[in-house]
């Protein structure tokens, strides 16, 4: 008998989402659309489909708000006393955040209440860039001649309106990781969360919409990639930050280039875990790649290295413990202790991680377990068994594209700069993951691999460090300082002294 997830929808109280744009919950007599949780394909409920209209509204309410109100010029002092508030009531929900966010995209409870993707890690992160309001400062210069009696500094002001898009994955510490910068450096921000995960996105929309917030300084829109599209592409954006796939990434760089609109896009990856003979324990190694492939979100994550060198020496060794991994893997009811992994997002996605199992077998890779889905109870969901192949060759099309699910490629090499080449060899540049206990060739490694981070024996990345990736996986950083100087521009002023 398959589980339902109706019973905690309901207990939460889930409403039809609305919109929230210059202050006031809209009542949108335009088209929506239902969401459905992944792991059950039951509708959660429906949400409002902005369209180029409600992104109009929500793009004019942020900009008269940045252009006329108290938020980008108010004092560091007041603007943080405001996010405190925020960040109170975040923990103060941070159970039902984590409930919401399990509808949303089907992530184990567990992880949804405990990880990096939290309700508190969301109130972490907010906090954490809180925390830079009175430490965003520029910078004065010595005279650089004696020509004139000129003095020089710099200023950091807000960069304006943000259109801030996110991808489903992991919809409250996105939320933060956006808006939590943008908010704490006088910005005013039009958000829209990925069509596929609006629950715990409205609730936190909802907490910063029952705030002091001044009108018009957060707004929340729904929508699928037409709404995306005209928040990237509108005029009156000044800056866009997006988390999602290259191609939309590509999209969106294309269309803001027209006006200039700064851009941060953090896209996808096909990373590297490279097992050295020298990794203290091979097992472990096997254990990580194939648990970051198979639990949690199920491989659906940025940075899984989802791409293992492994070299020929401990081959045998690492397909031993991986296999062993994988019975680990539980699937079911999400809110269940037991359930270890999550479903696809969409049918649509489950049926293109599929193809991705029958093109790997197509171009001559062996599978050596999974690939197929799960009947019974899970059939109603989008699970499908993880996967791993042994004997890919970097030219094939598992070893090139993102995935995003639970694939896991292995790919066997002879030396450290066969392994490096591998490695580098894609389009792609976003993390990667190296196993070995010795000190000098990670470090040699490490710097050798072209991406925006590399984990040394294990890999999680933190809010206040830089994220973000190379090449075709993105352009600027999440994280830290970076983030701050994502929502400023830099502004000059010379002084004439002699008048
Ligand atoms: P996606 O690109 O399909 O969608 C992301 C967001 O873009 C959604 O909100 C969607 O509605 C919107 N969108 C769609 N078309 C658009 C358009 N033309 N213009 C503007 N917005 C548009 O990605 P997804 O399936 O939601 O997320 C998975 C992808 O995100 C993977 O590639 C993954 O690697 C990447 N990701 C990257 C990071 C990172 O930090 N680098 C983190 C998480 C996920």
């Amino acid at each position: 008998m398959s589980f339902s997830l109706l019973d905690v929808r309901d207990r939460l109280g889930v409403q039809p989402g609305r919109m929230f744009i210059g202050g006031r919950w809209v009542d949108w007599d335009g088209p929506r659309f239902d969401q459905v949780s992944p792991a059950t394909n039951e509708v959660m409920t429906s949400f409002a489909e902005a369209g180029r209209r409600g992104v109009d509204m929500a793009v004019a309410a942020a900009r008269r708000a940045f252009d006329e109100g108290p938020w980008p010029r108010m004092a560091a002092q007041d603007r943080k006393r405001m996010l405190q508030r925020i960040i109170e009531r975040i923990y103060d929900a941070e159970e039902e955040l984590a409930q919401l966010q399990t509808l949303d995209n089907g992530i184990p409870y567990h992880f949804s209440r405990s990880s990096r993707l939290s309700g508190k890690a969301c109130a972490d992160i907010f906090d954490h860039y809180a925390g830079w309001i009175d430490k965003i400062t520029g910078e004065t210069y010595p005279q650089f001649s004696d020509a004139s009696n000129f003095h020089y500094m710099s200023f950091r002001e807000p960069v304006g309106v943000a259109g801030l898009i996110t991808a489903w994955n992991a919809p409250l510490a996105m939320f933060a990781m956006k808006a939590g910068p943008a908010l704490a450096c006088g910005c005013t921000v039009v958000l829209k969360p990925s069509e596929n995960t609006n629950l715990a996105a409205t609730r936190l929309a909802q907490i910063l919409a029952e705030s002091d917030l001044p009108e018009g300084v957060f707004n929340f829109v729904t929508g699928a990639g037409e709404t995306g599209a005209a928040l990237a592409g509108h005029p009156g954006v000044d800056k866009v930050s997006f988390t999602g796939s290259a191609a939309v990434g590509e999209r969106i760089a294309n269309a803001s280039g027209l006006n200039m609109k700064r851009l941060s896009l953090e896209l996808g990856g096909k990373s590297a875990g490279i097992v050295f003979p020298q990794a203290r324990s091979v097992a472990g190694a096997a254990t990580t790649l194939l648990g970051l492939c198979s639990t949690f979100l199920s491989g659906q994550v940025c940075s899984t290295s989802s791409r293992a060198l492994v070299h020929v020496s401990v081959l045998d060794e690492f397909v031993h413990h991986a296999t062993e991994q994988v019975r680990n893997v539980r699937f079911g009811n999400p809110f269940d202790a037991a359930t270890t992994s999550a479903p696809m997002i969409t049918r649509a996605h489950l049926e293109r991680v599929l193809g991705f199992v029958e093109s790997g077998k197509a171009e001559g890779a062996t599978l050596a377990f999974g690939g197929d889905r799960p009947g019974g109870e899970l059939a109603n969901g989008n699970w499908v068994n993880p996967a791993m192949f042994v004997g890919v060759t970097n030219d094939m099309r598992i070893a090139r594209e993102e995935i995003f699910g639970p694939v896991l490629s292995v790919i066997p090499f002879e030396t450290e700069e066969e392994a490096i080449r591998i490695a580098n060899d894609s389009e792609y540049g976003l993390a990667g993951t190296l196993w070995t206990a010795d000190v000098t060739q990670a470090f040699r490694v490490a710097r050798a691999i072209r991406s925006g981070s590399v984990g040394i024996n294990g890999y999680a990345s933190i809010p206040n460090a830089p994220m973000g990736g190379v090449r075709r996986s993105g352009i600027g950083r999440e994280g830290g300082w970076p983030a701050i100087e994502a929502f400023t521009e830099l502004k000059t002023i010379n002084f004439n002294l002699d008048i």
